[in-house]
């Protein structure tokens, strides 16, 4: 960090001192911003004759759901500008009219009492979070976090920002810290749910690209879905499958019969986290068939004999002792792959969340190349994300790659991307970042001393949670940007930013198809808060790196850096105008160069939903794509005799959105899902432990005990219990373990016992 610490103290000169800083009328009142004012349809449009007048509006406009990454458009109704209602958009490609209960319920979190309206300071005198003005709150942020670079070095301070917020503010988040601030070490809570599918794709394809588009769930005769519970988790996706006339196969591995595996042709309930050994069999039951597909092996791939050789040993006995199903299940399986002509395979979160996740991953991947499914209508392997902008995320924040999904430790990428930025190479560090949990360890160890949480919550969401509120006690300053002063993680802050939400702020997000949708503002923020882009220029006015960001102006102009560093990457979207280019398109998927505009001319279905690799072509410098496998790994709480039950977690219904910061706002959501925490219990368990259905039942991890709801049902399979991720206790329980290649939390798996708790 010598390059870095140089350039930090350099910029520090050209610092303003205090008495030349802006005053906050002066910055934030224009940076507040006008309202929307494309609106594309009117009352007539969409018949609203029967609603009172108070709530009619007097335009629509659309914008993009800020809650999964499904990525639905939706008609916002306005009356005056300001946003009165929804309803889902008709003719969007991803939604096709319809929404979720989150969807529905998006403007409802808007008008929380709990909303952070100016920015507050925590009392050292009192200990308690006091109102102050955006001025005061700069200095000190500033102040803050100079002394502590100043003192400890630009390695002492960390920011753990988000999924959920525009490309454009992390983008602008990212190049800020980095080559504004001079400081290293970001991440977000992407990490938690997409850095396996990232890593995964990266090494196997060359760039991390999900391949698929959403017409796929209806063009396949045989669907795969590995760790998704479609059903409640994308339910508007499990509605495409829905739509899928092709009387499809439905395969589900799940430990659960969860919605979806109630829904599949073949419910393969294998043992917790046997699903790499599986995924293995099924390969060599592919390979002793020869049910492969050697043209596209010997032309789009490389790596195929070792792998071949090396899935030899997970013979179909070995395979089912292993993972509790019959030999006879594990043929039906390779059969159908090998029977039906378009088969996708489809993962989220039982995947990514693992031990070994990015090699399970890859296994996916594995079975859709040897198979030849990829590329063609109704197959690939498909990572489903899941946030609104993990996507966006994983691709501009600037974080775990260089802006534009390039690589810090590149010289030409450095260079290049400076040049776009017109910034000095030696701003851009030649250094990764800390992943999330070395961050947390880094506080824990007392070397990170200052921390920047941006609208995510991680003492409810990060693993091992029971542990993270004694390590923020060591923080010296803590700053959390949210809409919200009473999450979990903005208790605890020494100074709040008051943050816009989505529906008050502009911007684009990249969902799980690669398509960019944008988002509008449809509504004010209360009081002083600011969207996230406005107060990271307040930021860099204070801390006197503005220079470095003239050409950051408006989330517009930001869009238009975003696609010069897209250029000549694999994510191109220089052939996207603007805004508007998108709204017409309804949203547009990167790729999208500028001969894309010469496609999207015809107006076929066909430039709207587009899938990568039909031409058997993969980002690695060879063009082709890469088999890799390890031997599974046995996790590393295994159940015993004193904790020997499995805990597994999840999304519990389609109401809840993560640590349920905005849906816990709705009273139409409330009611669609149980307000207490509870646990999925099998009926044999129950009853081997005297446990009554609804009575309260303790649960036990090596690091908490919470007592909650016995709900007893046969969801699980006996030895196996499962909490929704929702509550806050939930965390207390996992085991902070990751995969070694992505880094992401495994929290599929930790062992605990159960107590029945006498009133
Ligand atoms: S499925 Fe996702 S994007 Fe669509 S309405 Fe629901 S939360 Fe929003």
């Amino acid at each position: 960090m010598k390059e870095n610490g140089a350039t930090t103290a350099k910029r520090r000169e050209n610092g303003m001192p205090a008495s030349s800083l802006p005053k906050e009328n002066s910055l934030f009142r224009q940076w507040t911003g006008p309202l929307s004012t494309d609106l594309t349809l009117h009352p007539g449009d969409f018949g609203l004759g029967k609603v009172p007048a108070r709530l009619r509006p007097d335009a629509t406009t659309r914008s993009v759901c800020g809650f999964c990454s499904t990525g639905c458009s939706l008609d916002v109704h306005l009356q005056s500008g300001q946003a009165v209602n929804l309803t889902p958009t008709v003719d969007y490609p991803v939604n096709l009219g319809m929404a979720c209960p989150k969807g529905w319920e998006a403007l409802t979190c808007l008008s929380a009492p709990d909303r952070a309206t100016t920015p507050l300071l925590r009392n050292p005198q009192t200990g308690k979070l006091e109102p102050t003005d955006w001025d005061e709150a700069m200095q000190v942020f500033t102040l803050k976090f100079k002394a502590l670079m100043d003192q400890h070095g630009p390695e002492s301070v960390a920011f753990l920002s988000t999924g959920q917020i525009c490309t454009e503010e992390m983008a602008f988040a990212g190049a800020l810290w980095k080559f504004g601030m001079g400081a290293l070490h970001c991440d977000s809570n992407t990490r938690q749910c997409m850095a396996t599918s990232h890593v995964a794709y990266k090494q196997s394809f060359g760039f991390d690209a999900p391949p698929y588009t959403y017409a796929d769930f209806e063009e396949s005769d045989c669907l795969v879905f590995v760790g998704s519970n479609l059903c409640i988790a994308h339910p508007i996706m499990w509605q495409r499958v829905l739509r899928n006339k092709k009387n499809p196969e439905i395969i589900v591995i799940d430990p659960r019969n969860t919605e979806t595996a109630m829904n599949a042709t073949q419910h393969l309930a294998l043992r917790p986290k046997s699903d790499l050994t599986l995924l293995y069999g099924i390969a060599n039951l592919l390979v002793q068939n020869g049910w492969v597909d050697c043209g596209f092996i010997r032309r789009s791939t490389t790596g195929f004999d070792a792998f071949a050789d090396f899935v030899r040993q997970f013979t179909p006995d070995k395979v089912a002792a292993d993972t509790g199903l019959t030999v006879g299940q594990l043929y039906r399986f390779a059969e159908t792959i090998h029977t039906r002509k378009a088969v996708s395979f489809w993962w989220t979160m039982g995947v990514n969340q693992s031990h070994e996740s990015t090699r399970t991953a890859q296994a996916i991947i594995n079975l859709a190349l040897m198979t030849g499914n990829i590329g063609r209508p109704g197959t690939g392997a498909n990572s489903i994300t899941g946030q609104c902008n993990a996507m966006g995320s994983r691709l501009f924040a600037n974080a775990t790659s260089l802006l534009g999904g390039r690589d810090f430790l590149n010289p030409e990428h450095r260079e290049h991307t400076a040049k776009i930025l017109r910034i000095e190479p030696s701003y851009i560090p030649a250094k990764n970042s800390l992943a999330y949990d070395q961050i947390i360890q880094g506080i824990a160890d007392g070397k990170i001393k200052g921390l920047w949480v941006i609208a995510t919550n991680s003492i409810h969401s990060w693993i091992d949670s029971a542990k993270l509120d004694s390590v923020f006690d060591r923080l010296e300053f803590l700053v959390v940007q949210d809409m919200f002063k009473t999450t979990d993680t903005a208790r605890r802050a020494h100074l709040i930013l008051p943050a816009a939400g989505w529906g008050e702020k502009e911007g684009t997000f990249i969902n799980s198809e690669r398509r960019f949708g944008h988002v509008k503002k449809v509504s004010r923020a209360p009081g002083q808060a600011l969207s996230d882009f406005n107060i990271f220029r307040l930021i860099a006015e204070y801390w006197g790196c503005a220079d470095l960001f003239t050409q950051w102006t408006s989330p517009q102009a930001a869009f238009q850096i975003i696609k010069k560093l897209s250029a000549g990457q694999p994510c191109d979207i220089t052939g996207i105008e603007d805004y508007r280019h998108l709204d017409a398109e309804g949203g547009i998927q990167w790729p999208f160069p500028p001969s894309m505009n010469d496609e999207t001319e015809t107006e076929d279905s066909s430039s709207r939903e587009r899938r990568l690799f039909s031409d058997g072509k993969f980002f690695l410098p060879d063009g082709k794509a890469h088999f890799y496998f390890d031997a599974p790994r046995p996790v590393s709480e295994p159940t015993d005799k004193d904790f020997p039950f499995v805990l597994l977690t999840g999304r519990g219904t389609s109401a809840q959105w993560h640590t349920n910061t905005r849906t816990a706002k709705s009273a139409v959501l409330r009611t669609l899902y149980p307000a207490e925490p509870y646990v999925e219990i099998h009926p044999n368990d129950a009853t081997r432990l005297c446990l009554e259905p609804n009575s309260r039942v303790a649960i036990i991890s090596r690091r908490a005990r919470i007592e909650i709801t016995a709900i007893v049902t046969p969801t699980t399979q006996p030895g196996a219990v499962f909490i929704p991720m929702h509550y806050n206790v939930t965390n207390q329980l996992t085991k902070a373990e990751f995969d070694p290649h992505s880094r992401q939390p495994s929290y599929k798996y930790c062992a605990v016992r159960l107590e029945a708790v006498r009133t």
